[in-house]
């Protein structure tokens, strides 16, 4: 496949045709952001799973540690692997599951950290971390399954599974954790349930001698509802990279979206009424119209449905997306911008002078979520950063030189 980062020749071409611009100063905001609404002591695990929802996950994990986030969160091991590859030293906790002897070693050797869910799955990693001859005990995360249905021990199970953990050799328990269902729901009937039911969780295992050092239960949308959710560590995604998790959870955090879509537009025509545009003739001139073509399509991750029911953004304004969008193509009716020319810059999500497109505008329209829209990006597509913040000044350097 080809891969942007891995080719170095191409890099002078990464704004020819169509990228995903990633904006390293509204991460940083967003982080900072975020951590002056955390309970006192909590902090901040960057979740950058599924490559940092598609920003690219070295860049958003180096800079959401820079901007103070303690902890990465990612999905699967080659995930984990990519940031320990990148000279990333910070804690990573695996937010999937692990199952095999062989997973246990490149966890080890990767320094990870898993996470645990079942007796079985603690078996075959006491055993297998036996084997490998650690400096310290494997450090992993008790998973409590309180009503996600998803990962995790059932949550009346804690104390037995608590015991069991902390009984085999070559382990040590560095957290317990849970996950919500609803947290991002107006109605916190769910989430004050799993919440209960978390604590009830803990304070089994306590009783049964297992005292996990660190507990953690929220994502972005329990992190920006209520403090009392926080407890040492949030586990924060969608929020960093600067879209809310609902529309009542925006009260009081100013977040600004970290990714844009940009494409050139390389034709511009006029069309007379009765044209045909696109595969299918979904859309017909009822005019006389200035169409342009832009090199972006359905193969780079905007996704198909949108055709005719999206706008880009041109010269600060919205214009209309015409016909069916095609793999590598679409049109705009760009009949209201005078003089196009080719070469200028489409922004398909992102802000142009007053006017803005959100992922949020986008999954209304396809049903769907901000985080399945943020995910959707190719890689075809070059991630660019941008306003990347200066490093710090090292203490080596003289702040001030005498001049020569
Ligand atoms: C993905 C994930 C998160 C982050 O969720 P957001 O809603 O994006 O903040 C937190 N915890 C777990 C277990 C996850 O899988």
């Amino acid at each position: 496949m080809l891969s942007w980062e891995h080719t170095p020749s191409l890099i002078p071409m990464q704004r020819e045709r169509a990228w995903v611009e990633i904006d390293l100063s509204a991460l940083a905001h967003n982080v900072q952001q975020l951590q002056m609404r955390l309970a006192a002591g909590t902090e901040l695990m960057a979740v950058v799973k599924a490559d940092a929802y598609g920003h690219g996950a070295v860049a958003i994990a180096q800079s959401a540690l820079q901007a103070g986030a303690t902890w990465l969160g990612v999905a699967t091991i080659p995930e984990g692997i990519e940031l320990r590859e990148a000279g990333i030293q910070a804690p990573i906790l695996l937010l999937g599951a692990t199952n095999t002897a062989e997973q246990v070693q490149a966890i080890a050797r990767w320094r990870l950290q898993p996470t645990l869910c079942t007796p079985r799955q603690a078996l075959v990693f006491s055993e297998t971390a036996g084997k490998l001859t650690l400096r310290q005990p494997l450090p992993v995360h008790l998973k409590l399954d309180t009503g996600m249905s998803r990962l995790g021990a059932p949550w009346q199970d804690a104390a037995a599974f608590g015991q069991l953990v902390q009984g085999l050799p070559h382990l040590h328990i560095a957290s317990a954790y849970s996950h919500l269902a609803t947290a991002d729901e107006p109605d916190e009937t769910v989430m004050r349930l799993q919440q209960r039911r978390f604590e009830a969780a803990i304070a089994q295992m306590r009783q049964a001698g297992v005292n996990p050092p660190k507990l953690h239960l929220a994502n972005s949308a329990a992190t920006l509802a209520d403090s009392a959710l926080h407890y040492d560590r949030v586990r924060v995604g969608l929020a960093m990279y600067g879209l809310y998790p609902a529309p009542h959870l925006a009260q009081g955090i100013d977040l600004r979206p970290v990714m844009q879509i940009k494409a050139r537009v390389t034709q511009v025509k006029a069309i007379a009424p009765g044209t045909g545009v696109s595969y299918g003739y979904r859309f017909i001139a009822d005019r006389d119209m200035t169409i342009a073509t832009v090199a972006i399509g359905y193969a780079d991750g905007v996704p198909r449905n949108l055709s005719n029911r999206m706008t880009g953004l041109v010269r600060g304004q919205h214009v209309p997306q015409i016909g069916a969008i095609t793999m590598d193509q679409m049109m705009l009716d760009v009949s209201t911008i005078p003089n196009l020319q080719e070469g200028e810059v489409v922004t398909l999500l992102g802000q142009d002078g007053q006017a803005r497109i959100s992922a949020d505008d986008w999954a209304e329209t396809l049903g769907t979520i901000s985080w399945e829209i943020l995910c959707s990006f190719k890689h075809r597509l070059p991630r660019l950063t941008i306003n990347q913040p200066q490093p710090a000044r090292s203490a080596q350097q003289p702040t001030a030189r005498p001049s020569s």
